[in-house]
C-alpha cells in the first residue's frame, strides 16, 4: 500500500517524536515509522539529564507538563577524585542556568501521547526496510508492518532512528567521513527503588574505577561503576555492587550510601562516534543516527534535540518561505555543537575513569585536572557551562 506525507520520520525516539511536534506546530504533516511496539519504546531506560536548552524547547512546544511537575532541577554536580569532594554551582557560574533530571522513557511517553493527541500518525511495530530515490524530489520510504510492505512517498525523511538504523546506512558511503573511538572500559548501570543518597549527581574516581551516583525521582537511584567491557552482569550479584559503589564514593565528608531493590541491571560499552555530514539528498540524519557520546557528560540526548531545533527550522523555511539554505546549512549549523558535546564528554570520560596504575604519570595528569577545578574558577565555569549546555550553538 502506498501512503504520502510531507516528512517521513523513521524513528519514535526524543528526535523524531519532538520533529514530528515542531512541524506539527508549524502545519506541515509528518508520519512516524517506529519499529518496536509503543510498550517497548516507553520503557527503554536509557538517559536522564536535560540541557536547560531542552527543557525550554518542551515548555514551547507545551510539552513539559509533567517533566515541570515531577522534574527535579539541580543547580550544581559533586566532582570527587580518590575520595576529595568538589561541587561545581552550575547557577552562580552560569548566570542561573541548571539541568533537570527527568527519565528519557518519560520524556518518550509524554511525546507519544501529546503526538496522538494532536493527531501525528504514528505506525509501531513497522520496519523501515529500504530507503529509496532520496536523491530526488520525491523519496520513499518502504517499511513493513503485520507482514504487508508499505510504501510512503514524502518530500523528505528524517533519519531520527538511532546509530542501528538504516537511515546512515543508505547515504553513499563516500558521502562522509566517519570518526570513532572506542574506551576500554563500560559501565554497569543499575536502577534501584531507593532515596537518592545525594541532592545532586557525584562523579567519582577512585583507584578501583569510575562511579556515578545519578537518580531518577526522589525514590528511584541510578548509580554506575566502570567495568571491563567483556564483563556481565551475571557476575555482579546486587550485594556486590552496592559493596563497590559504597567503596568508591566514599569521601573525606562522612558520605553514606542508601541501598535498596536493584530493578534494572545492564552494561552499557562506552563509544565516540560520528559522521560529518548529515544530508544525503533529500535524508536528513538526527541524533544517534549521526552521532554516538560516552554517556558521560549527559549529552546524548540533548545532542538529538539540538539538532531537532536546526533541521524544524530548515523544513520550516522550506515550506513557509520556500528558502533552501538553511537545508544545505543544516550539517554545519549541527556540527559545533557535536563536536563541543564530543570533547567534553571525553573529557568527563578520561577525567574520571580509572585507565594507568595509580601513581603512574597519567594518573598525577588527571589528578591535576581534577585539582584544577578546585584551584580555578575559570576551569570550573568552563564544566559548568559545558555540562548545562551552550546556549547559543
Ligand atoms: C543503553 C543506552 C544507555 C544510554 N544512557 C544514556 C545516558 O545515561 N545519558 C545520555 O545522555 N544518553 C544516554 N544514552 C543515549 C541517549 O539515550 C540517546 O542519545 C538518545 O536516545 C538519542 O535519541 P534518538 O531519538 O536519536 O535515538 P533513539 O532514542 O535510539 O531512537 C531511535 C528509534 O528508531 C527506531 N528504529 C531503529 N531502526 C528502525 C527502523 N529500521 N525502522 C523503524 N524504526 C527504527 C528505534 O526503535 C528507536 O525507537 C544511552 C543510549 C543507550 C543505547
Amino acid at each position: 500500500m502506498t501512503h504520502k506525507t510531507q516528512v517521513g520520520i523513521i524513528g519514535a525516539g526524543p528526535a523524531g517524536l519532538t520533529l514530528s511536534l515542531l512541524l506539527h506546530q508549524a502545519g506541515i504533516q509528518s508520519v512516524i515509522i517506529e519499529y518496536r511496539s509503543r510498550d517497548y519504546a516507553e520503557s527503554r531506560v536509557r538517559a536522564g539529564l536535560l540541557e536547560q536548552n531542552t527543557v525550554d524547547l518542551f515548555n514551547e512546544l507545551g510539552a513539559a507538563e509533567r517533566l515541570n511537575k515531577e522534574g527535579l532541577q539541580h543547580q550544581g554536580v559533586y566532582l570527587s577524585f580518590d575520595g576529595v569532594r568538589t561541587r561545581v554551582p552550575f547557577n552562580e557560574l552560569t548566570g542561573g542556568r541548571g539541568i533537570t533530571i527527568y527519565g528519557q522513557q518519560e520524556m518518550v511517553k509524554d511525546l507519544i501521547k501529546i503526538n496522538i493527541e494532536r493527531e501525528v500518525p504514528i505506525h509501531f511495530e513497522a520496519t523501515a526496510t529500504k530507503l529509496e530515490d532520496i536523491d530526488t524530489a520525491s523519496p520513499k520510504i518502504q517499511y513493513i508492518q503485520n507482514e504487508e510492505t508499505h510504501v510512503l512517498e514524502c518530500d523528505f525523511i528524517a533519519g531520527c532512528d538511532g546509530y542501528h538504523g538504516i537511515s546512515r546506512k543508505s547515504m553513499p558511503t563516500g558521502s562522509y567521513n566517519e570518526f570513532q573511538k572506542e574506551y576500554p572500559f563500560s559501565w554497569l548501570g543499575i536502577l534501584a527503588h531507593v532515596a537518592p543518597s545525594s541532592d545532586e549527581l557525584i562523579y567519582a574516581y577512585h583507584e578501583r574505577g569510575f562511579a556515578l551516583h545519578s537518580l531518577r525521582s526522589e525514590t528511584v537511584s541510578r548509580l554506575y561503576i566502570q567495568v571491563d567491557n567483556n564483563d556481565k552482569v551475571e557476575n555482579w550479584p546486587d550485594k556486590q555492587i552496592w559493596d563497590e559503589l559504597e567503596i568508591r564514593l566514599t569521601d573525606n565528608k562522612g558520605f553514606k550510601l542508601n541501598r535498596g531493590e536493584i530493578f534494572e541491571k545492564s552494561i552499557t560499552p562506552m563509544r565516540s562516534f560520528m559522521i560529518d555530514n548529515l544530508q544525503y539528498g533529500r535524508l536528513f540524519l538526527a541524533g544517534d543516527a549521526g552521532h554516538i557520546v560516552p554517556p558521560t557528560g549527559g549529552k546524548g540526548l540533548n545532542l538529538a534535540v539540538a539538532d531537532i531545533k536546526w533541521l524544524s527550522a530548515a523544513f520550516i523555511d522550506w515550506y513557509k518561505n520556500n528558502k533552501e539554505e538553511p537545508l544545505l546549512s543544516y550539517t554545519s549549523n549541527c556540527l559545533p555543537r557535536i563536536w563541543r558535546a564530543q570533547d567534553f564528554s571525553n573529557f568527563m570520560t578520561t577525567l574520571f575513569h580509572k585507565q594507568a596504575a595509580q601513581g603512574s604519570f597519567d594518573y598525577h595528569l588527571q589528578k591535576a585536572k581534577f585539582n584544577y577545578i578546585i584551584q580555578s574558577v575559570a576551569q570550573a565555569t568552563t564544566i559548568a557551562e559545558n555540562y548545562v549546555g551552550l546556549k547559543e550553538i
